[in-house]
């Protein structure tokens, strides 16, 4: 069995020729092309990945194999692949073939990655369940053990991708992060997801949703795989205004090193405030397991938490009514007719985005029209402001902060058709993203129903490498990939 092998190994048994570059594409594309979950909106021609395949091989037998060589890869469908339709799961831009290729997966082609197909995802990544998309729901691989016929969501917006890798169909896949949307469907499939600091990965080419926020990252079946990626993707681009050039760390090096000082681990009282008791027991259990290092845990309290969320859904639909606009059927996409320019603008847009999208776009222009710009944008501007100085103050205290990720298990697709049930899923996720700080999500445990639940690791601004290693002894100590 390959398929659950970290990347370190793959690339061994690729040099050590146990196994071809071909070979291992095929393992994983005969999985995808069966998309028996719904995980792609598109699966890649092997013949078109061919020429890619065979440059790969004549580098390895040449013994000049780059870090990503050979690996195949999923990319939710937000990501602009030139050449290759890029939908971000909505009728509007179904015709949709970039010109070019966004940063972050040119990144990941230097680097010899192998692209498997484009990820279903939420329209323009708005959601949290992965129902939103024009192409249908995707299923979670998981099922619940006391009523296996149920089809669960594999959560959102990045649920084609952790769908895939859970299922198999590729390594890791990659994702984008406005609230939660890669470590929520990495927590509800038992992976490891992880959405660097803002600034971090470059922005340039990936469908924008809202640009504040909006924050590529891998979803992976264990923590050392996120550090590959991150080596790969996480780079000062130029076309990205947002883009930082922090010096960034290579976070494979020293991933396996011991604490070599106590560290403080924060745990918000608030977050678990009404959790269910399965959702306690993570943290406890996490706790429990790393008694034996030397890390204390302290009891924090944030006072921003129960503001987060109408602050996001206040910022993230304002940018994205603004960001959305350009969709008018003259420019891109699918064009729908009229008599008139406004009636070509009226009949595209109402024909081309689904309910969600729609909803966000209202929201969005309401809260930034003459009269309630004062009364709702500015002010959840100001409350984002608190919100991020909330974690520098408790950050004074702490390392890290350890939360839940979901308040829930994977759930029944089509049992929350409540927008507001729905938001609620990101309640943990949320915060962190307005403050633009990194988490990642790592597995903790199985439901009594025998469905994976995470745990989330927040860090301080672009202290990626710190939070990499403590993730790589937290999974250590969970074990809980077989
Ligand atoms: N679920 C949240 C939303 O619908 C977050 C989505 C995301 O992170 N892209 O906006």
């Amino acid at each position: 069995m390959l398929k659950r092998q970290p990347i370190s190994s793959l690339v061994d048994s690729l040099k050590e020729k146990k196994i071809s570059v071909q070979e291992l594409f095929d393992q994983f594309h005969e999985v995808a092309k069966e998309n028996k979950n719904n995980s792609y909106n598109l699966v890649l021609d092997p013949e078109y990945q061919k020429s890619n395949i065979k440059a790969s091989q004549e580098r390895y037998s040449a013994g000049t194999n780059l870090p990503l060589d050979g690996i195949p890869l999923g990319i939710k469908d937000l990501f602009c692949t030139k050449g290759i339709t890029t939908t971000a799961s909505s009728k509007i831009l179904s015709n949709f073939i970039p010109q070019y290729e966004s940063f972050v997966t040119q990144q990941l082609l230097n680097d010899g990655a192998i692209f498997i197909g484009k990820n279903n995802c939420d329209e323009f990544a708005m959601g949290s369940s992965n129902e939103t998309s024009h192409f249908g729901p995707v299923v979670n691989p998981w099922q619940n053990k006391n009523s296996p016929s149920e089809k669960l969501v594999p959560g959102g917006s990045s649920g084609g991708s952790a769908a895939a890798v859970a299922e198999g169909s590729c390594v890791a896949s990659m994702g984008t992060d406005t609230g939660g949307s890669i470590r929520q469907p990495a927590s509800l499939c038992g992976l490891v997801g992880l959405k660097p600091t803002f600034g971090s990965c470059s922005r340039w080419g990936i469908v924008a949703f809202a640009s504040s926020l909006d924050q590529a990252g891998p979803i992976t079946n264990c923590v050392e795989d996120a550090a590959y990626i991150l080596n790969s993707i996480s780079k000062h681009d130029f076309n990205d205004s947002t883009s930082s050039n922090y010096q960034r760390d290579d976070y494979i090096k020293d991933i396996d090193k011991k604490l070599d000082h106590k560290i403080k681990i924060g745990i918000p009282s608030d977050y678990l405030k009404n959790v269910t008791p399965e959702i306690t027991a993570q943290i406890e259990n996490t706790k429990k397991l790393l008694a034996g290092h030397d890390i204390e845990f302290i009891d924090v309290a944030f006072e921003t938490t129960d503001y987060a969320l109408s602050t996001y859904y206040i910022i993230a639909p304002a940018e994205a009514s603004s960001n959305l606009a350009r969709y008018d059927g003259i420019r891109y996409g699918v064009r729908e007719g009229g008599s008139n320019l406004d009636d070509i603008y009226l009949n595209s847009r109402t024909s081309g985005f689904g309910d969600e999208v729609t909803r966000r776009i209202l929201i969005g222009t309401y809260v930034l029209s003459a009269g309630y710009y004062d009364a709702y944008y500015r002010q959840a501007q100001k409350v984002r402001r608190l919100i991020k100085d909330d974690f520098q103050r408790i950050f004074q205290e702490v390392d890290f902060i350890l939360t839940p990720t979901t308040p829930n298990e994977a759930f029944k697709i089509g049992e929350k058709l409540d927008p507001i049930a729905m938001y609620m899923n990101d309640v943990f996720t949320v915060p962190t993203s307005l403050a633009g700080l990194p988490g990642i999500s790592l597995p903790s445990g199985l439901s009594s129903n025998g469905l994976p639940l995470g745990v989330q690791i927040i860090g301080n601004y672009f202290e990626e490498k710190k939070l990499l290693q403590l993730s790589n002894l937290i999974e250590k100590e969970l074990s809980f990939n077989e």
